[in-house]
């Protein structure tokens, strides 16, 4: 089984570095066209240059692919829209979005000021919505969509000094879970990448021999994975240094208290209990969780 990209069209945000980039050469190589983003700022998002998305776009073309560079910022409405206007006007569609740009301002929750905040949220959050709010009627009319976003161990099991970060990262579980169950009729995956790799985002913080093997080009074939044609849906792959694993949230089958038990009191004496991995399940949707509380209450009251 070969996973190509023939007629397919990609934008990669944040494709002038590090992950960006090795995803932007991976998806050229398997005959993708693709349009490099890069707003060309700096670790913590300040400043702008056009050259890092042209220089890849540079290395698709010397390597006979298709390419086009677009320096939006992925958190600004406008400038968005003229990317994906861009893409339409010259390739017809959009098929796959990677949205992988993104900025850290790392600092301990209290001395972390509340425009960093909103600056990292503003990047990999808002700007990973916007990006594919403006791809999402394409994908709907082309019954087509493969959408990758960003997230990060640190938004999955948390990290020191990295409060903004982590919620924004923690925030990519969420929007791929509703557009998993919107997209779905109309032919669009939705999945979530946690990579770990070796970048100047990530180069002073690991020793050599750690940097060594975590080259995001072992990251990338996870995911092409992920916005192949076979590719699956709302999954959250781990990938670093060619190992790959899945995360996945579980709820624990808990305990239904009523009466005398239905007190701060009886929930602190059933924690036990209610905390118990024996039995927990995936749940597919929000509703579930009610389904499942209002048929255990019933049960529990003998009603049922
Ligand atoms: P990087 O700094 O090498 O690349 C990020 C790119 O995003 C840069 O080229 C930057 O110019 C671009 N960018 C920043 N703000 C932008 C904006 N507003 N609009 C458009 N482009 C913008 O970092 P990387 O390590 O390759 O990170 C890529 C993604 O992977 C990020 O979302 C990061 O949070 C995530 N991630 C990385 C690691 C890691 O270990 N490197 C771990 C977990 C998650």
């Amino acid at each position: 089984m070969s996973i190509r990209f023939d007629n397919r069209v990609a934008i990669v945000t944040g494709g002038g570095a590090g992950l960006g980039r090795s995803h932007a050469l991976g998806l050229a190589a398997r005959g993708a066209k693709v349009v490099v983003n890069d707003l060309g700022a700096s670790v913590d998002g300040s400043g702008a240059s056009e050259s890092a998305a042209e220089r890849v776009v540079e290395e698709i073309r010397a390597a006979g692919g298709e390419a086009m560079a677009h320096g939006a910022d992925v958190s600004n409405e406008e400038q968005v829209a003229d990317m994906v206007a861009r893409a339409r006007d010259t390739w017809g569609r959009v098929d796959i979005v990677v949205n992988n740009a993104g900025i850290l301002r790392d600092k301990s929750f209290g001395k972390m000021t509340m425009a960093d905040f909103r600056k990292v949220v503003d990047v990999h959050l808002i700007g990973s919505a916007t990006v594919t709010h403006a791809c999402w009627p394409l994908m709907r009319e082309q019954q087509y969509g493969r959408i990758v976003l960003t997230s990060s161990s640190s938004g999955l099991y948390g990290n020191f000094g990295q409060a903004n970060y982590g919620a924004a990262k923690a925030a990519m579980m969420g929007l791929m879970n509703v557009l998993h169950l919107e997209g779905a009729r109309d032919n669009i995956r939705v999945n979530t990448l946690a990579p770990t790799a070796a970048t100047r985002m990530t180069e002073s913080l690991m020793p050599e021999d750690a940097l060594a093997l975590l080259q995001p080009e072992t990251i990338t074939p996870g995911l092409l994975y992920l916005v192949s044609e076979d590719a699956p849906s709302r999954v959250i792959l781990g990938a670093g240094a060619g190992a790959f694993a899945v995360t996945k949230v579980y709820e624990t089958l808990g305990a239904t208290l009523t009466g005398e038990e239905l007190t701060a009191e009886g929930v602190a004496a059933a924690f036990g209990r209610i905390s118990d991995p024996e039995g927990q399940e995936e749940l597919t949707q929000a509703f579930a969780q009610t389904q499942k509380y209002a048929r255990n209450a019933a049960e529990a009251r003998g009603l049922k």
